[in-house]
């Protein structure tokens, strides 16, 4: 039987998951990426031998208990890198010395919460209850889906209705403990507005080890999946920036590129930016109500969009993985008023600096119109860039006095960085889509297109969920979906079997 040819736009962690699955199961793929590396945002880059490492916090999946596991076995990196887990996910500080250790094992957390406020013991039991409830329930197989998953889930209905609508602040506002209910808040250094639901999963993943590191990060792990593209016989185009998808009788034909090559396949995926897709690539002919109403609804501000990056000749191997520094006074850094320092020490994985050196990563939520303006203007870019980067050295230097003369290597990526590097519209991540949310959580945002023949998307803009396990498993059901239009059954493979 001829092969079916398949040409997949994007080399980021979908792209590559649907180039894995097309080739195991008899299709011939090739990828085409703007880039020159692969991974799309889960990416890292050097810096006089420091990596900066953009993206993974927590991979899903990289523990063995989890279903998911599997899917990073079949991908090459379970297989080719060792992963890594926290002893103690983050430490929130104030400058009197009152520190919340958030250690990963619930027991030591639970004591280490009642020593720190012995009068909220009742508060403490009920969440430390919560989260051991959680290490029944993996989160990952029930985003694979099926029976299985669901009858499992089944305990679990009860505390999911009790703890709906609660966020971290409102959680947090139980504790008598001032500090405690100061700090509580930034819990996994994210927004406090977060539901505290999330919180219970994150912490039973972390303690169950189902959430880690890979280790050497995020590029590593990228290029791990790409090894095993290659070594299934799959072809990636690197610098090659699809500009047009060509159609013919409103079916995908193939794509154009920036260079003026075209190429022509059976079937075209797009994994990349879903903006860029629907509105450049086809022109915006192909949409309907729902995909309209979600990128009119694109957010003005995101967390994680401007990042302040330092190469430092110390050793922080004695500090946690990371550090949230509550200031005593608020500073104005990229046009907004801020309360703490998010600090990221990559201290834990020893291949991320020379030797006795460190990388610290502080994230920031910004907004891309905020550095659009200032970009139009290149000097006043820079400079502001420059004001960021001094305003975090002379906060860390309270903390880690003597850091300013230890500082080599200084980077400041924003949100129009990540748009020039990452090819995403606005440097925007996935958002929540505020219409329709339970019917785009079953069925994606954009896995087709209405109208639109020959065409799939595979990735976050298809699904509208963002990480690393559902932008893999998305790669990995778009395949499916075709085996079974194709009538063959889909099959997976783990290397070295
Ligand atoms: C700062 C940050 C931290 C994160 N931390 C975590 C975490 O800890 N755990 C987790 O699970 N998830 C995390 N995520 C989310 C996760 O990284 C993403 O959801 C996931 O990597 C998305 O993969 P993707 O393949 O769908 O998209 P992308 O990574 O965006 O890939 C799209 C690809 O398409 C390419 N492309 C774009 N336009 C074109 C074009 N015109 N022609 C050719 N190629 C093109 C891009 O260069 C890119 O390679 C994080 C994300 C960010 C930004």
């Amino acid at each position: 039987m001829e092969q079916k040819s398949i040409i997949i736009i994007g080399a980021g962690i979908a792209g590559l998951s649907s180039g894995c699955y097309g080739e195991m199961n008899g299709y011939r793929t090739k990828i085409f990426e703007l880039h020159n590396k692969p991974g799309g945002v889960c990416t890292a880059w050097k810096r006089k031998g420091y990596i900066f490492d953009f993206c993974i916090h927590n991979l899903g999946g990289s523990g063995k208990s989890s279903r998911f596991h599997r899917i990073w076995e079949e991908l090459g990196p379970a297989h080719d890198l060792p992963m890594m887990h926290y002893e103690e996910f983050v430490r929130i500080e104030r400058s009197d010395g009152r520190a919340f250790n958030v250690f990963t094992d619930i027991d030591r957390l639970e004591q280490h919460m009642k020593e720190l406020a012995p009068g909220d013991a009742s508060v403490i039991n009920k969440f430390t209850r919560a989260v051991r409830l959680f290490t029944h329930f993996d989160m990952w197989e029930l985003q694979m889906g099926g029976i299985r998953a669901a009858i499992r889930m089944l305990p679990m209905v009860w505390a999911l209705f009790r703890w709906r609508g609660i966020t971290l602040q409102d959680f947090a506002a139980r504790f008598s403990d001032p500090f405690l209910r100061q700090a509580f808040p930034f819990i996994h250094y994210d927004s406090p507005e977060i539901p505290v639901i999330l919180t219970f999963y994150f912490l039973a993943g972390m303690h169950k080890h189902d959430l880690g590191w890979p280790r050497g990060g995020s590029l590593a792990f990228s290029r791990a999946i790409e090894k095993r593209y290659l070594d299934l016989g799959g072809e990636i185009y690197y610098k090659s920036r699809v500009e047009k998808i060509l159609v013919e009788n409103n079916r995908a034909v193939g794509i154009r590129l920036a260079d003026g090559t075209e190429h022509r396949a059976d079937i075209v995926v797009s994994s990349a930016d879903g903006h860029t897709t629907i509105f450049d690539m086809l022109e915006g002919k192909y949409v309907n109500d729902q995909i309209l109403s979600y990128y009119s609804a694109a957010p003005a501000s995101q967390p994680f969009a401007l990042h302040v990056f330092l190469g430092v000749a110390r050793d922080f191997s004695r500090e946690p993985h990371a550090i949230v520094l509550l200031l005593d006074q608020s500073v104005t850094i990229a046009g907004k008023v801020r309360e703490r320092l998010d600090v990221e020490l990559f201290n834990f994985d020893p291949s991320m600096a020379p030797d006795g050196k460190s990388v610290i990563k502080v994230p920031f939520d910004s907004s891309y119109a905020f550095w659009k303006g200032l970009y139009d203007r290149y000097e006043d870019y820079q400079a502001e860039k420059d004001r960021v980067a001094s305003a975090v050295i002379n906060l860390l230097e309270k903390r880690f006095p003597g850091i300013k003369e230890q500082i080599e290597v200084v980077d400041v990526a924003t949100p129009v960085t990540i748009e020039r590097y990452m090819g995403t519209w606005q440097g925007l991540q996935v958002w929540w889509p505020t219409e329709k949310a339970g019917a785009v959580m079953r069925k994606g945002l954009s896995r087709t297109l209405p109208g639109l023949g020959n065409f799939y998307m595979a990735g976050q803009w298809a699904e509208a969920m963002v990480g690393l396990s559902s932008a893999a498993e998305s790669g990995r059901n778009l395949i499916k979906t075709l085996c079974k239009r194709d009538k063959k059954p889909f099959l997976t493979k783990i290397p070295g079997t």
